[in-house]
């Protein structure tokens, strides 16, 4: 239970990241659902450092309904390369619009793996199911 630990001593962690860490990863949280049919199916996140995509066992936290349009995902992840904690905070709305703090102030994104879901929601609807 404890190894993971080991992984993160370049950085120094705060009783969050641990709180976060101990969490089951996000991947196992998801999909997000939305009553407009709006679907988050998987997040990425990438290390602050090198850029590299953390995978997803070693992306946990929490999701959670912040709103019945808006979801809450703060999470950390650990990158195997260069073993760097990255901290993670995103708001999910049910426009596929991705929302989160940013060097440069508040982000918005529109996260890849949308384009999927809006495209087989129209074929869903198509084929009337
Ligand atoms: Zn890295």
């Amino acid at each position: 239970m404890e190894t993971s630990e080991g992984s993160c001593a370049t950085s120094p962690l705060t009783e969050r990241d641990g709180e976060l860490w101990a969490k089951p990863p996000i991947s196992a949280q998801l999909p997000v659902r939305f009553d407009n049919g709006t679907e988050f199916a998987s997040i990425e996140g990438y290390c602050a450092k090198c850029d590299g995509a953390i995978i997803d066992a070693d992306l946990r936290g929490t999701v959670t309904r912040l709103l019945p349009a808006v979801a809450c995902v703060e999470a950390v992840g650990v990158c195997r390369s260069c073993r760097m904690l990255t901290r993670f905070y995103w708001r999910l709305h049910d426009d596929f619009r991705l929302t989160g703090p940013t060097r440069d102030g508040w982000g918005e994104w529109l996260p890849k793996q949308s384009m999927f879901s809006r495209v087989s929601r129209v074929l869903r609807s198509l084929l009337g199911a």
